[in-house]
């Protein structure tokens, strides 16, 4: 019996065909040498039987598969607005200017041009962050979950941070509450039950050991029926009286009220801030439409004691994140500008024929349906929408493949695109996936 993988070619063999030639010109040589390997692997998997198309086609596909960046944009037609597996918020035209301008060249990161000396990249972002959430101090570094962390460390190390039992969150990709509180060197002490939680509950669980209280926006769920919490105002009261600090992970970032467009229920920063918390923290990609960032918003002594707490230079943010997120953030400054300049902002507040519109274009059928915020933020809300609406249980996967790639819902046997989420001029380059010969 011959084994055939025996006689598989060698890579050398391979390169040396005259079709690789060509390949070799164009490719990087470690590239077109990895695509051979690949080619030769799958044979030997297929029991050593040479490609059916020959080594040259079949080292060009490799050529091209392996080519091609892995992080790719892709068109979200998912109806998940803030979809972290799709890279949440996409940029305003603003930032994406901004953080190129930046990434072109050197900047003033860490420079004072007034005085031609050192600066500090904490500058950046900070008077923005003041005036637009009315706190006396801000920091930004790299997402919100390093944001927490520090805030607990400056605050709460050595000592206790208290927390209501209904507010052990677990946020997506494994950040849980607990887990970050013992990662800051804070002892936890849970109060209260899943459901209810009071004043009082805080109250007999101050010890001199307690330093923090803190609490933490449930983000990605709702609690209903019999419940009760205590609201961030009342905490930051019962802290201060204590001489302690109040730490609040708002999550979202929700600079605006959205209420206006049946968004209700989310707090905004500025409320955070006005309720009296020493440290609000939240998200720059979530509602806020930025950059992924990790902003603290709050005193003057908080603060301070955030940025002098060694984490923060572990979690610090890039430059290209602080370009984007400044650039971001003026936008607020005119908030009819903001909705309409923020993608996020402006998916989130589109109207229905608007929506329509688009969705009618797709072909296929129209269907009512529901958008979705995502990002763990409004978690009950009910975003109606518009959808295109096929009958073809494969047209996903070739939507998946298609250059870019577009991600669809697939509903039972059907796969609907929701128009909400398609960019304006992401339509042509849809409807030309779908009448592509499948
Ligand atoms: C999303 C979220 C976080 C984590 O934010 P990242 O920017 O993803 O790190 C932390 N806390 C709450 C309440 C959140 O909603």
């Amino acid at each position: 019996m011959t084994d055939l993988r025996r006689q598989l070619p060698s890579i050398d063999a391979i390169l040396a065909n005259p079709g690789i030639a060509s390949l070799l010109a164009e490719h990087p040589r470690a590239l077109v040498v990895k695509a051979a390997r690949a080619a030769v692997d799958a044979a030997r998997v297929n029991g050593g039987a040479p490609p059916v198309e020959g080594w040259d086609a079949a080292v060009r596909a490799a050529v091209a598969r392996l080519g091609v960046p892995s992080l790719a944009p892709v068109i979200n037609a998912t109806g998940v607005v803030l979809h972290t597996n799709l890279g949440r918020a996409p940029l305003a035209p603003a930032a994406i200017a901004a953080l190129t301008r930046v990434a072109q060249g050197y900047s003033a990161l860490e420079y004072d041009l007034g005085r031609g000396t050192r600066g500090s990249r904490h500058a950046h972002c900070r008077d923005l962050l003041i005036e637009l959430t009315g706190a006396a101090d801000a920091l930004v570094v790299n997402n919100a979950a390093g944001a927490v962390l520090l805030a607990l460390s400056a605050l709460a190390r050595g000592g206790q941070a208290i927390v209501s039992r209904g507010e052990l969150v677990e946020i997506g990709g494994s950040f849980r509450i607990p887990d970050i509180m013992a990662r800051s060197g804070a002892t936890l002490v849970e109060v209260g039950t899943t459901n209810r939680t009071h004043p009082n509950d805080y109250d007999r669980a101050l010890t001199a050991d307690s330093k923090v209280l803190l609490k933490v926006h449930r983000s990605n769920f709702q609690v209903t029926g019999f419940t009760a919490d205590v609201a961030v105002v009342e905490l930051a009261e019962l802290a201060h009286d204590r001489g302690i600090a109040c730490v609040y992970d708002l999550g979202s970032g929700l600079l605006m009220d959205l209420s206006h467009w049946g968004l209700t229920g989310e707090p905004t920063v500025p409320e955070g801030v006005a309720a009296g918390a020493d440290v609000v923290a939240f998200s720059g990609d979530k509602l806020l439409g930025g950059p992924q960032a990790g902003i603290l918003v709050g005193s003057e002594a908080a603060i301070a004691a955030c940025r002098g707490d060694p984490i923060a230079r572990t979690v610090r943010a890039d430059k290209l994140t602080l370009a984007a997120l400044e650039a971001t953030l003026a936008l607020y400054r005119e908030p009819e500008i903001a909705r309409k300049e923020i993608p996020v902002l402006r998916m989130l507040t589109e109207s229905m024929d608007s929506i329509r519109n688009r969705a009618e274009r797709l072909g296929g059928q129209l269907i009512e349906g529901d958008s979705e915020v995502g990002g763990g933020s409004f978690p009950g809300a009910k975003l109606r929408t518009w959808l295109a609406g096929f009958p073809d249980e494969r047209l996903a996967e070739r939507l998946r493949a298609n250059d870019p790639p577009i991600i669809a819902r697939v509903a039972g046997s059907r796969v609907l695109l929701d128009a909400r989420t398609i960019f304006p001029e992401q339509i042509d380059t849809v409807i030309a996936a779908l009448t592509a010969d499948g």
